[in-house]
């Protein structure tokens, strides 16, 4: 099945992608609940319908005043669509709505249907002091959605699914215009009737939405192929409580600094981007995934680092380390068997039939020559056909009393083996002295001629209060990826989770920067309050 054909689904609170689809526990993760300890919960997860919720703080008016903004039906404050519509889905998150805590509801769910509408909710909320949470797939993994209350007069979350169009389409320059909503199933399926692709394929792909692509800069797991999120995109708008601010008149340009960057990684914190004008490709002729193994992560990553550098480049790349691939957790699909030990990397190239055919022999050959013994294409290609099913695996593994979450960061191939190194000692260490000893499996996951980012699975027994054991390994891990000269976030973003770490990699002078710029387009700060700069 490709991206295109997978559904547009509506997914449920704390239960991840289609709701028809259940994914088994692969013989090696059962094997790792034993030996890690993991007991089932006592009592099943609070139904969505069942938690608990704040009271709402929204006055009345503002109430009516949005509805007459947005249209009757277009304000909800319904228990399913608040709990729906509260946090994100980091591993805490979900286990929060289990227990039933759902204290970070918003007062109501606006759904806008044009940029002017969202223009006209800005100003009802900047009016009337109404924190505004910009919501798009609602996938956030660092606390981008939790609204901080404070001194609001009430919390909207303002969800974009009604702009689901795709306003343009420009096959000569090969853009497209996309309005924020779309999800990237449905971007796919749009681009796909014209012969194109996207090509961004993040493994939140089943839930995620082009808006929050651009807020948060993700990158998807064909980055090396097609590029990052904030790289395909060319143009964007943006809906402040100030007016309207439109990027991009070309690709490049030489006009004082490139607005769109300041906007792409914002958050939310600066407006809300209602449409982005975005590089499409033509629909790969030939997909071809292929297997490697290699005796050891270091041997692997000098040789992803001889590719990136002198090429050729694979549309995909990607490198598990020994934990990973002796664990298999990142091949939900089973297909490596119990491993073949060392260290498995994919290889995948996409593109037409020949250019496919030369780029892969030439890659290959450098592969080979640096160590690289072939898989073949099983590997590979099953962990194409099973790339999106690890967010379903974590329900279950949730279920059967296991933790599992993830973090990742980046640096420069010089301080790559440093970096593994310390976040895996680090997380090793705190979570044992809590007196739950996880396993720390780490692969490269997008990588650069000078860098490449490092993605963490920690797996542990869930122990009496998971989400304060989580916390304080997160809070060690962030430290030490700072103490290692790393960033403190690749793709997912800096929410409130890695909020204060970002502040110290940029220091207090660009974080004044960016206090000036929000307070001359949000001057109340009603724009996601605490989330990015605090
Ligand atoms: C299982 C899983 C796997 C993931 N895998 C990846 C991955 O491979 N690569 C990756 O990069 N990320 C990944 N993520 C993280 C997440 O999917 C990305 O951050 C994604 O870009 C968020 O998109 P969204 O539409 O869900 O945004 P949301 O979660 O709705 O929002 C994210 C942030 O942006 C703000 N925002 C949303 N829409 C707008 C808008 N239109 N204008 C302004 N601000 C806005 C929100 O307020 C929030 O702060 C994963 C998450 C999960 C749960």
């Amino acid at each position: 099945m490709t991206e295109s054909q997978l559904p547009v689904v509506q997914m449920r609170p704390y239960r991840w992608g289609d709701p028809t689809k259940t994914v088994a526990l692969p013989a090696a993760a059962t094997a790792a609940l034993g030996y890690l300890g993991a007991h089932a919960p006592a009592r099943p997860p609070v139904e969505p319908g069942e938690a608990t919720l704040p009271d709402i703080a929204l006055a009345t008016k503002v109430h009516e005043a949005l509805t007459a903004a947005v249209g009757a039906g277009n304000v909800t404050s319904d228990q399913l669509t608040r709990v729906a519509h509260t946090r994100g889905w980091s591993t805490p998150d979900l286990l929060k709505l289990r227990c039933g805590d759902a204290s970070d509801a918003p007062d109501a769910v606006v759904f806008p249907g044009s940029h002017e509408d969202v223009l006209h909710v800005l100003e009802i909320c900047t009016e009337h002091r109404v924190a505004v949470v910009p919501f798009s797939g609602g996938t956030s993994v660092v606390g981008g959605l939790a609204p901080v209350r404070d001194s609001f007069d009430g919390v909207i979350a303002l969800d974009l699914r009604r702009l689901d169009a795709m306003t343009a389409i420009d096959t000569e320059s090969r853009t497209a215009t996309l309005q924020a909503g779309v999800r990237s199933t449905r971007a796919e399926q749009l681009l796909g009737e014209h012969g194109f692709t996207l090509g961004h394929f993040p493994q939140s792909y089943e839930g995620a939405s082009l808006g929050g692509y651009a807020a948060t800069r993700a990158a998807g797991q064909a980055s090396v192929g097609y590029g990052r999120f904030d790289e395909m995109v060319v143009g964007l708008v943006l809906a402040t409580p100030r007016g309207t601010i439109t990027l991009g008149t070309a690709q490049k340009s030489a006009a004082g600094p490139d607005l769109r960057e300041l906007v792409m990684g914002s958050e939310g914190t600066l407006g809300v981007i209602t449409e982005v004008t975005v590089r499409v490709h033509a629909l790969p002729e030939l997909r071809v995934y292929d297997g490697w193994r290699f005796d050891s992560f270091e041997q692997g990553a000098a040789a992803l680092r001889t590719l990136m550098q002198d090429g050729p480049v694979p549309t995909v790349v990607r490198l598990s380390d020994e934990a990973e691939t002796a664990v298999n957790l990142s091949d939900p699909g089973g297909s490596l068997g119990s491993g073949p030990g060392g260290c498995v990397s994919i290889a995948g190239y996409e593109g037409a039939a020949d250019e496919v055919a030369s780029r892969r022999a030439t890659a290959s050959a450098v592969i080979a020559a640096a160590g690289g013994q072939s898989l073949g294409t099983a590997p590979g290609e099953a962990w194409r056909a099973g790339r999106f099913l690890a967010p379903y695996l974590r329900d279950s593994l949730l279920d059967e009393g296991a933790f599992v979450e993830t973090l990742e960061t980046a640096t420069f191939w010089s301080n790559l083996a440093h970096l593994r190194d310390e976040v895996t000692t680090t997380l090793t260490a705190v979570l044992t002295e809590l007196g739950t000893p996880p396993v720390v499996l780490c692969h490269i996951s997008h990588i650069y001629e000078a860098g490449a980012s490092l993605y963490f699975t920690v797996l542990c027994a869930q122990g009496d209060d998971p989400i304060g054991q989580w916390h304080k390994a997160k809070l060690a891990a962030n430290a030490a990826i700072r103490a290692a000269g790393a960033a403190i976030t690749h793709h997912h973003g800096v929410g409130t989770d890695h909020r204060d770490t970002y502040s110290q990699e940029i220091g207090p002078l660009a974080v004044e920067v960016l206090r000036a710029v929000k307070k001359t387009l949000d001057p109340v700060g009603i724009l996601n309050p605490g989330v990015l700069i605090g």
